[in-house]
């Protein structure tokens, strides 16, 4: 766990706000690293799928993820996630695996095992923006900044399809990508351990209402005067 005077700001948030880019973003911004931890947890997915896994053997998955030895190479932007020493940055975006992530996710074991690998990614990188689903509930409790992004879910399955569209994958129609989010919100919502939640003491920002260079400014505006106070 960091101490109080290491920088962790965290942000969490259901799927399709635009975590990632805001975090990355604001990170360079502060000069801060930046931590995707749903990279994490789509590349536990990844793993299960190409090793032919049941996900509903937690011993089995929780033993080949410890063994892939889950770590980041900061040498790139954003940094590249890598099992094994290899980059699995291309794999985890793939429609199999975001089908797969929530579910698995929600076992205890497996998060135990990721929150334990992100506090000590943060005691090797305590100036952290760090972003995910419990990141200011759970894995950095202390953080003192914390944010929650949220939109309407209109907006996120289209930030959805651009994604999808840009990593020239085929796009779901537009129901489609609205039935997935709302499923993969209501799995995260509702798992026991470490579930999506709003930590109370949260700046929630709607970014559907702005663009991301608003959202960013936003959120560097607030940490740059919480800092300073
Ligand atoms: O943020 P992203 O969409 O890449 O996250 C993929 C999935 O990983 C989420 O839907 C969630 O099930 C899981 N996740 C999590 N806890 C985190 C980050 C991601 O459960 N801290």
């Amino acid at each position: 766990m960091p101490s109080k005077s290491d920088l962790s700001i965290t942000i969490d948030g259901p799927a399709g706000t635009g975590k990632s880019t805001v975090a990355r973003l604001l990170a360079a911004r502060l000069g801060l690293d930046f931590l995707d931890t749903g990279a994490m947890y789509r590349a536990a997915a990844a793993i299960v799928i190409d090793h032919g896994l049941d996900p509903a053997d937690v011993d089995a998955v929780v033993s080949k993820i410890a063994d892939a030895d889950l770590h980041f190479d900061w040498q790139t932007d954003p940094p590249a996630i890598l099992a094994w020493m290899k980059p699995l940055n291309d794999r985890i975006r793939q429609a199999d695996v975001t089908k797969l992530v929530s579910p698995l996710a929600a076992l205890g074991e497996l998060r135990e095992h990721m929150v334990r690998k992100q506090r000590l990614i943060a005691q090797q990188h305590p100036r952290l923006v760090s972003e995910g689903r419990d990141q200011g509930s759970v894995v950095f409790p202390d953080a003192p900044v914390k944010f929650y992004l949220d939109a309407d879910v209109d907006v996120r399955a289209k930030r959805r399809a651009e994604q999808i569209a840009e990593a020239n994958q085929p796009v779901p129609e537009p129901e489609q990508l609205r039935t997935d989010i709302r499923e993969r919100d209501e799995r995260d919502m509702t798992r026991a351990v470490g579930p999506l939640v709003c930590p109370d003491d949260a700046l929630t920002v709607d970014t559907g209402a702005l663009s991301l260079e608003g959202v960013v400014d936003l959120l560097e505006a607030e940490c740059r005067a919480r800092i300073d106070a």
